[in-house]
């Protein structure tokens, strides 16, 4: 049976109250990214970076998984197949949705990182500069998110899913950051059915077969009702 490989990113949160990049008035609208996602920001003011995470960490705990997320749980749980789910998200609400084996290509902020020795653990709800890594001590405690300028993780593992999909969804992404905007064309190249899932068409549109435009909380329930009953 046919492998589903779904791509999410920040726009399948938008309505359970999470500022998706663009948004006016979000979290990423008062900073530069420049600022508060890259290594060079981290080192110029790491307190603004800590703090940015800390009301990013405590904004995600408040929030409930919305429609989306829990039909991409149930996607997962109903299709014959294998259903693997990539999210360039930060928060849990896949998780929380139900959903399985989420692979976060953007890390979690949830999590956290050592600098020094890349020792992982979890986060508390606030982290503080300069707070000493539990597994070698040294001061370098980050959150456990990629930033512009790092490799993004697992990306061996999500090629080689693309190169096996049957069908491809990306979901609530706009399609300008690399690498996950050009995870259409592997998957297409494998012979892979496409479809964006979008408020509004991106650029990278035309690399897809199919589309369906509105908010995520109708359009995904809609296709993952499409898709399971095909399979009967
Ligand atoms: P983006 O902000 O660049 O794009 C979001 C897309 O979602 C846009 O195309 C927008 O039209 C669409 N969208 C907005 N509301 C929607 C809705 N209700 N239904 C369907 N689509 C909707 O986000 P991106 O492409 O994920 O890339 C941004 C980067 O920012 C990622 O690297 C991610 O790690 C990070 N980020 C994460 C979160 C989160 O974890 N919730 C939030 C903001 C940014
Ligand atoms: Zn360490």
């Amino acid at each position: 049976m046919e492998k589903i490989v779904i791509l999410t990113g920040a726009g399948i949160s938008a309505e359970s109250g999470l500022s998706t990049f663009r948004d006016e008035g979000g979290l990423w609208a008062q900073h530069r990214i420049e600022d508060v996602a890259t290594p060079e920001g981290f080192a110029r003011d790491p307190d603004l970076v800590q703090d940015f995470y800390n009301a990013r960490r405590v904004q995600a705990a408040q929030v409930q998984p919305n429609a989306a997320h829990q039909a991409l749980a149930r996607l997962q749980s109903e299709w014959p197949s294998e259903v693997v789910i990539v999210t360039q998200n930060v928060d849990s609400l896949h998780e929380a949705g139900g959903a399985e084996n989420v692979i976060h290509m953007h890390g979690r902020l949830d999590g956290a990182l050592c600098a020094a020795c890349g020792h992982r653990w979890a986060a508390p709800p606030e982290m503080a500069v300069g707070e000493p890594c539990p597994a070698c001590a040294e001061p370098t405690a980050r959150p456990d998110v990629v930033w512009f300028g790092e490799m993004p993780y697992h990306m061996e593992e999500i090629y080689s899913h693309l190169s096996s999909a049957s069908v491809f969804a990306a979901i609530g992404t706009s399609g300008q950051v690399y690498p996950a905007a050009a995870f259409v064309h592997e998957a297409q190249a494998a012979g892979a059915h496409t479809i964006e899932i979008n408020l509004e068409p991106t650029m990278g549109t035309s690399g897809f077969d199919d589309r369906l435009v509105g908010k995520a909380t109708e359009t995904v329930p809609q296709w993952v009702n499409r898709l399971l009953q095909q399979k009967d």
